[in-house]
């Protein structure tokens, strides 16, 4: 799956509002955000989902979560809170396959999500 559709945002072969970039990973606007913040932060390598992760991937999943947090603090909703989401698999809600984490907020979350 070397050109599935983020790998292809990623490579610049298909548009993307990408706003932040390193050597391991990109954070890109939703295209249908769900909340006023809605940023997907993407790995470079392509992994098809979290069944995929082992412990190999235990930087990389840090990694992550820690460049969510610093697009939390740039958003300026570190202090208010958001959520961080991972679908996985189809009764997950995943609809790319190509990791990647939700960030969500701008607005009250509810519990349990749907
Ligand atoms: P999932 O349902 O797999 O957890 O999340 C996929 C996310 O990717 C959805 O929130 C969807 O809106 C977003 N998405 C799908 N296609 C594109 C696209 O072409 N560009 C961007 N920026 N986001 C996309
Ligand atoms: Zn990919």
């Amino acid at each position: 799956m070397a050109e599935c559709l983020f790998c292809r945002i990623i490579a610049r072969k298909a548009p993307g509002r990408i706003i932040y970039e390193d050597e391991h990973c990109v954070a890109l606007e939703d295209i249908n955000p769900q909340a006023p913040v809605h940023i997907l932060v993407i790995p470079k390598r392509h992994v098809d989902s979290m069944t995929q992760v082992t412990a190999a991937d235990g930087e990389l999943m840090a990694h992550l979560l820690l460049i969510v947090n610093r697009m939390a603090k740039e958003k300026k909703i570190i202090d208010r809170g958001y959520r961080t989401v991972i679908n996985t698999g189809s009764a997950g809600g995943q609809s790319v396959y190509h990791l990647h984490l939700h960030l969500l907020g701008g607005r009250p979350m509810h519990w349990p999500p749907g």
